[in-house]
């Protein structure tokens, strides 16, 4: 049921010194999503980006302060839920405010911070901190499965800085509940379903394999990180929980155990010379599959930028704009004419 497809792309070249080089490219099958990838590997600095180094942002950080979530702020500019959801309108847990989406993308759409903070550097998230407001996103998923467990699509995404399609710099995750799947989280059931074999969970069987092999980061509590076999995004690591298949069933050593492994990973990113990263965790109402989520670093944030696929794009593989095409269409059509 564990399929590890690679096959090597061989060719030779011709080098300006009129030597002959011969070269391997690498495609590989995902084993969860079928997508096929390329690896070339071969490349020693990239030069795009050298010399290395973080961008220095601070100029942006000082520009945005005082943005809607930052203190004195966030509980006038950010829209409160109405009481069924919560009775005081907001989720608080430690330094961490849960509150609706103000740009929601589905029926439960939420954002949380960390805190009033305005900027935590790639590498500085602390363990707490994470625990915090992963700990406030599951409050809101417990409710709202409370109150309609049809809505069975569980995801939690994080896009840190503009350059991985946060909308504002200071520090959020996203908790997006939908009757209605995310186009990877629908690979991803229909993978475990299809692949599984009797009792024998394919994600677990994938964890397991992938926890002994060259591409293993690390344990921590029950949850195993490792890079994915085929990549479908920068430096993708994957993280599996080896007994866990819904969000209600994680307690606080859960989460701890989580936030302690994403931090470590931010750290390896941060000395990479990388600012921005995405996060996706999936879970279930029914509890369809493991609990299990993807991280990857995304192209340093410099002044001003931000890309057009956030989380949603790149880990949950679901496209998300805020242009309504007709709305386009009819702007297009009062004042464009061809020549
Ligand atoms: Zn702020």
């Amino acid at each position: 049921m564990l399929e590890f497809t690679e096959q090597l792309l061989e060719g030779d070249f011709i080098l300006p010194d009129n030597t002959t080089s011969h070269y391997t490219a690498r495609r590989r099958v995902d084993p969860i999503t079928g997508f096929s990838c390329r690896i070339t590997g071969k490349r020693p600095v990239d030069p795009a980006t050298n010399p290395k180094g973080r961008p220095d942002i601070s100029q942006q950080v000082e520009a945005t302060r005082g943005c809607p979530f930052c203190g004195g702020n966030v509980l006038k500019m950010t829209p409160r839920f109405p009481p069924h959801i919560h009775p005081d309108g907001r989720f608080i847990k430690g330094e961490s405010i849960l509150f609706p989406n103000l740009m929601p993308y589905g029926r439960y759409s939420a954002v949380t911070i960390f805190s009033t903070q305005h900027h935590i550097p790639l590498g500085d998230f602390t363990a707490g901190e994470y625990e915090d407001a992963l700990g406030n996103c599951l409050d809101y998923v417990h409710t709202i499965q409370t109150l309609d467990p049809l809505s069975s699509y569980q995801a939690i995404t994080q896009n840190i800085l503009p350059s991985s399609g946060g909308a504002l710099l200071h520090p959020h995750i996203q908790v997006n509940i939908d009757r209605e799947p995310m186009s990877y989280h629908q690979l991803l059931t229909q993978c475990e379903g299809e692949k599984s074999q009797e009792n024998h969970s394919f994600l677990l069987a994938l964890a397991r394999h992938e926890e002994e092999s060259d591409r293993a980061l690390m344990t921590v509590g029950e949850w195993t990180f490792f890079m994915a076999f085929a990549p479908l995004a920068a430096a993708e690591v994957q993280v599996v929980h080896a007994s866990k298949r819904t969000f209600n069933q994680l307690n606080v050593d859960d989460v701890a155990a989580f936030s302690k492994g994403v931090t470590a990973i931010h750290r390896f990113w941060k000395d990479m010379g990388k600012n921005a990263a995405n996060m996706v965790l999936f879970s279930t109402v029914e509890g369809k599959h493991p609990l299990f989520g993807r991280l990857m670093m995304r192209a340093p944030y410099r002044a001003w930028y931000r890309t057009d696929r956030s989380a949603y794009e790149v880990t949950a593989l679901e496209a998300a704009g805020d242009l309504i095409p007709e709305l386009l269409a009819e702007s297009f059509r009062k004042s464009y004419r061809p020549d």
